[in-house]
């Protein structure tokens, strides 16, 4: 495996090759969510780039940024072990210089849900998501359903700018008992990651509804709130595929999201239907 830490270091590795090229962006912390982009990526392409960035843009005043987790040297044996050809590691100042142009997510897209909790955060990720792809120029990029806004807004700016890349979703890899992977567990005490099950609960409810024949918004998003009570609850959301609201579920085109605090951590959740 290739490590590359400047974007022409990485095309001087790339540049000789007419072969298509897989990619996986990442923030590191790399678990078996991950690993199943990964791992997809090698079936599907001759070469794999995967890259490890903490992006700085991406996290608001008072988030996690310093804290976020960082396992370098487990995270590059993962790669490694997982077929990677290339790894992509850069540091802040190989993906950023001073008073840069920058990528504005949608007025309304982009400011609601996770926009609304987070504001300017889906501009910090379009931005970054767009140097990575004109740094990798992959044939096809895979994103997890787990970030079902981040996956919307990606595939919308690609169309937006005529980008010539497929974006690929992937289904949400779980633990056994539901909970979401997320680099961000490793920040739950046990009594906070049994909390944190309500996330997994709640959607489950929303699919069990939908099977009885319910598929009223406002009662299914007031069963799954009754179910998270205990939590901080940010938002419970029921939308269509571009993220408009829906009264009634329609299968094939809805996402039913939640964001919600345990403890200190936020963690965010959803189910396709
Ligand atoms: P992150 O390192 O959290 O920025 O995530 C990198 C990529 O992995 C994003 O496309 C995420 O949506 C995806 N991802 C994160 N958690 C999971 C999961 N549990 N299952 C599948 N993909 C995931």
């Amino acid at each position: 495996m290739i490590i590359a830490r400047s974007a022409s270091e990485l095309r001087g590795f790339l540049d000789t090759k007419t072969l298509s090229v897989g990619f996986v962006p990442t923030m590191g912390a790399l678990h078996i969510g991950h690993r199943s982009l990964i791992e997809t990526a090698r079936k599907e392409n001759d070469i794999v780039v995967v890259s490890i960035f903490v992006n700085p843009t991406q996290f608001l005043a008072g988030e996690d940024l310093s804290k976020y987790p960082r396992r370098e040297e487990a995270d590059f044996k993962i790669c490694e072990l997982s077929g990677v050809d290339i790894l992509f590691y850069p540091d802040v100042s190989a993906m950023y210089g001073a008073d840069e142009v920058r990528i504005t997510a949608p007025d309304v897209r982009g400011f609601i849900l996770e926009g609304s909790s987070r504001p300017g955060h889906f501009d910090g990720v379009l931005t970054v998501v767009m140097k990575l792809l004109n740094i990798v120029r992959p044939s096809r990029a895979y994103f997890g359903k787990k970030d079902a806004q981040q996956l919307s807004l990606i595939t919308q700016m690609c169309e937006n700018f005529f980008m010539n890349i497929e974006i690929i979703p992937m289904e949400t890899v779980r633990e056994n008992d539901g909970l979401a992977l997320s680099s961000r567990n490793v920040y739950l005490s046990s009594s906070e990651r049994q909390e944190a099950l309500k996330l997994s609960s709640a959607l489950k409810r929303a699919t069990e509804m939908l099977m009885q024949g319910n598929t009223k918004s406002s009662e299914i998003k007031a069963s799954m709130e009754h179910i998270l009570v205990p939590l901080n609850v940010e938002y419970v959301a029921i939308v269509n595929r571009k993220f408009e609201a829906l009264d009634e579920i329609v299968i094939g085109n809805t996402i039913v999201l939640v964001a919600a605090r345990v403890g200190m951590t936020r963690l965010i959740d959803n189910v396709w239907l």
